[in-house]
């Protein structure tokens, strides 16, 4: 018998490679748009990826419904039948709105309706997609951040988005708490880096964005940032491990490899875009430019806390405890690149 899973956010970037992933396993595949209408195109899109024997069975195993996370309507009747759910969507904007609320109450209430409506329709395991966001942003880079360690939402260096995302995994985890032995449902949370990998179609997710700036010189040099990426196919990988895996019940797992200088980024960029006619910058940024930038840029202010910060983090846990095997940042790098080419995100060299 084939079992259904809800993946929430199916208009997403990580959902849409989850969805995949779920559908070529054999599974039934439920996912939450916040617009009802939007079913045909996401399916358009799977389609495009899915083998044949998938492609064929699309129809049945695949289906959208509407649901928004900042409202109780239509969750109990999503998660109904469901045996896990991808508790994935959440707002991911690209600047940061004028009240931290617009971010905040939809991440952790959405949440909250998911994990409530999954509890109520016995559901087994729900698996959130949290972010490194939950775990090193506010704090002093001095150790090497593992799982043990949150994000401090009390810092003036934390943004809204950071903050949303620390208070959403906090919240779920205080409600999986107080379900006690109440519930058989447990939680996994995935904490993703910077996601980088093949889009699917042109739309992308906001961790694209420094690829196309880079690629399109939007930006004349590199700034000094630490980033701890990961290919959005293994992030779909380990979501679909930790659904089933039975020992990673009720921990959470950084999901990215070691953390690069954003430069290594554009040096990759540069060596396999060159040949193309792309002048890809590699130039190091100085660090007193930014804070300046972000008097006018919106997006250049959501980075400038990380300018000049070292990185270490800790990622054994999703090898040992998932079995995750990471693609490298070449492969994860020069395939978003590719992609983002491929879909006209970014136009060609003549
Ligand atoms: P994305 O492509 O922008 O997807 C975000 C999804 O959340 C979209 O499906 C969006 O739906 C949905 N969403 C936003 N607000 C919503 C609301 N009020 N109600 C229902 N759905 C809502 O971004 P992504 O990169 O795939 O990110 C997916 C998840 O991964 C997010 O939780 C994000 O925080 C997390 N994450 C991403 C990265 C990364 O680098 N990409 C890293 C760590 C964690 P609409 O299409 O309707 O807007």
């Amino acid at each position: 018998m084939s079992e259904t899973v809800l993946v929430t956010g199916a208009t997403g970037f990580i959902a849409q490679h989850c969805i995949l992933q779920l559908l070529e396993a054999g599974y039934q595949v439920r996912g939450t748009a916040r617009a009802p209408g939007r079913g045909e195109e996401i399916a358009t899109v799977l389609s495009a990826h899915l083998s044949d024997v998938a492609r064929a069975r699309l129809p049945q195993d695949f289906a959208v419904v509407a649901a928004d996370l900042t409202s109780d309507a239509g969750w109990d009747d999503a998660v109904n039948g469901c045996r896990f759910v991808l508790h994935v969507a959440s707002p991911f904007p690209p600047d940061s709105p004028k009240n931290e609320d617009e971010l905040i109450i939809p991440a952790r209430d959405g949440a909250l309706r998911v994990l409530r409506a999954a509890s109520s329709a016995n559901v087994q395991r729900v698996v959130m997609t949290s972010s490194v966001a939950a775990i090193f942003y506010g704090r002093d880079r001095d150790h090497v951040f593992t799982e043990a360690d949150w994000s401090n939402v009390q810092s003036r260096h934390i943004g809204a988005y950071e903050k949303s995302k620390t208070l959403a995994e906090r919240a779920a985890w205080n409600y999986m708490d107080s379900l006690g032995n109440t519930s058989a449902m447990d939680l996994v949370v995935i904490n993703p880096g910077l996601v980088l990998g093949p889009l699917l179609a042109k739309e992308w997710s906001l961790s694209g964005e420094a690829i196309k700036k880079i690629m399109e010189r939007a930006v004349p040099a590199i700034p000094d940032i630490r980033v701890a990426p990961v290919d959005v196919r293994d992030v779909a990988t380990a979501h679909v491990l930790a659904m089933t895996v039975a020992e990673a019940s009720g921990q959470r797992f950084i999901c990215a490899i070691e953390s690069h200088a954003f430069r290594d980024i554009a040096l990759i960029l540069a060596e396999h875009l060159g040949s193309q006619g792309f002048k890809i910058p590699t130039g190091r940024l100085p660090n007193f430019v930014l804070p300046i930038v972000a008097l006018w840029d919106k997006q250049v202010r959501l980075i400038l806390s990380e300018v000049g910060q070292d990185l270490a983090i800790d990622s054994t846990k999703i090898k040992t405890v998932l079995g995750l095997k990471p693609r490298g940042l070449r492969e994860m790098t020069e395939a978003m690149a590719d992609s983002m080419i491929r879909y006209g995100v970014v136009s060609a060299k003549a």
